[in-house]
């Protein structure tokens, strides 16, 4: 399978995890204005990843996208 290639060797890829997926969950502080939520965020704290638990630094993009930085550890979840 794919899925366990990915696994032996890291993907490289920005936009996607070390395990191969592109979902991750953003932690950030965001700025609401009249009652909408500013796309962009005040404040990034952490970016992670659901399906494998890891945690990278979060990377803003000039077209205002999130990748993946820095791999900082497994988060924790309780
Ligand atoms: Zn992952």
């Amino acid at each position: 399978m794919a899925e366990a290639e990915q696994d032996a060797q890291e993907n490289k890829d920005p936009t996607r995890c070390a395990c191969g997926s592109q979902h991750f969950v953003l932690e950030a502080y965001l700025e609401v204005d009249g009652g909408r939520i500013t796309p962009e965020p005040v404040e990034v704290e952490a970016l992670t990843c659901p399906e494998c638990g890891r945690e990278y630094e979060p990377v803003l993009t000039a077209d205002g996208g999130v990748t993946r930085g820095e791999f900082r550890g497994y988060f924790e979840e309780d």
